[in-house]
């Protein structure tokens, strides 16, 4: 059988573009996800519904896989119209019930935002941009928690919970089988084009990037033959789209590394600024968030350490944030951060150990002089130090 996924592209001029909202109609009508609250969004998403014959009223539940408003707006008002069953994963729940902005929210951003070093004007620039579009969080929501492995009726099939944190705290996918291939709903987890904010777009995660790439491997496991993002078209290569977004972050790594080789001791903002330049809106929050991230992730590599505070200096530095700084100065340049993670099994802590051949196996590709591409199973000779993303055409993008 097919599964008939009705994807609904809903407007969002706030964040990210365009939002996808999935109808999965039968004897459970389910949505996954749902737009901004906004009547624009919601006229958009009721004449889907009307042309793929189903009505507001007649929604049986909406799956959310993360809290942020431009997944869950709606989510209230459908609830208050059709009785829906609402569902998250704990850690994102409360959140969602009670609007997407509060003022426990509110301090810990203001905390965050101060220890980054983020200016006074900048902070009074966000806080502006936040309270212009407050409400597309929408209404409360009464919420019955998802559970990691759980297993829910949507449409016609099974969906299976896939706790995915990282970009959220919350942050979930949503897997399915069909003729024995493997699908999943997966909201901002992977997106294609660009990679999901980590550090800002939830201050709660705890080693964001550690947390996000340890999805990001479960993810892989999963063995999607495509997967249904929150925003954009579907990504019909989720193994080399998950690879590159590694890629990515491994690459970040090494830049914020670089920039902090360069400077005696530096905090967030300035990493951030180094980083991405001028900031506007919400990237005030998510650019210095994404630097915070990647340099944690230093910071619990060893590799970079926090500077005591000295009282003394504070009066006169009185506007910057928490400084940081090499924890070995000589090695400056030295260190090539992706053999080092991958040395110290950074990436990897938590996970079980990949065999020969499996997904995630690439990063201990070192100690054969073989290894495995898994996205195509080539199976290639290892050129110590010899180059080459994608030198063999398969996609891997990876370097001996
Ligand atoms: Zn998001
Ligand atoms: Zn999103």
């Amino acid at each position: 059988m097919t599964v008939d996924v009705h994807q609904i592209q809903l407007g969002n001029a706030v964040f990210e573009g365009e939002n996808n909202a999935y109808l999965l109609d039968g004897d459970v009508t389910t949505l996954i996800d749902v737009g901004i609250a906004t009547a624009e969004t919601r006229a958009e998403l009721e004449a889907e519904l009307t042309t793929a014959g189903v009505s507001i009223s007649s929604i049986d539940q909406i799956l959310l896989t993360h809290w942020h408003a431009d997944h869950t707006g709606l989510a209230g008002e459908i609830q208050a119209a059709s009785g829906a069953t609402v569902r998250a994963h704990a850690d994102d729940a409360d959140i969602i019930a009670t609007g997407t902005d509060s003022t426990k929210r509110h301090e810990m951003r203001r905390q965050r935002l101060e220890e980054w070093g983020v200016p006074a004007a900048k902070q009074d620039e966000l806080v502006s941009f936040l309270d212009r579009f407050g409400g597309i969080g929408g209404e409360a929501v009464d919420i019955n928690p998802v559970t990691d492995g759980e297993t829910i009726s949507a449409g016609d099939i099974e969906l299976t919970v896939m706790h995915l944190p990282g970009h959220t705290a919350g942050h979930v996918g949503y897997q399915y089988e069909n003729q024995s291939n493997q699908f999943a709903f997966v909201g901002d987890v992977i997106l294609p084009e660009y990679t999901p904010n980590i550090g800002g777009a939830d201050l709660r995660v705890e080693s964001p990037i550690k947390t996000y790439l340890n999805s990001l491997d479960r993810l892989s496991r999963a063995e999607c033959e495509y997967v249904w993002p929150g925003h954009r078209e579907r990504i019909t290569d989720p193994a080399s789209r998950v690879n590159a977004i590694r890629t990515h972050h491994i690459e970040r790594t090494q830049r914020l590394y670089d920039v902090l080789t360069e400077c005696d001791t530096a905090d967030v903002w300035r990493v951030s600024a180094a980083l991405f330049g001028e900031l506007e809106t919400i990237h005030i929050l998510h650019g210095p968030g994404e630097a915070f991230a990647h340099l944690m992730c230093l910071v619990e590599a060893g590799i970079v350490e926090h500077v005591e505070k000295d009282t003394k200096a504070e009066t006169t530095q009185k506007k910057q944030g928490q400084q940081y700084q090499l924890v070995d100065p000589e090695s400056a340049n030295n260190i090539e951060i992706e053999t080092f993670l991958s040395e110290t099994k950074y990436w990897n802590s938590g996970i079980k150990k990949y065999e020969y051949g499996t997904p995630g196996y690439w990063t201990n590709r070192h100690r054969t002089p073989y290894w495995n591409c898994w996205w195509r199973s080539y199976i290639h000779e290892c050129h110590q130090g010899s180059i080459a993303p994608d030198r063999w055409g398969c996609g891997c993008n990876i370097w001996c």
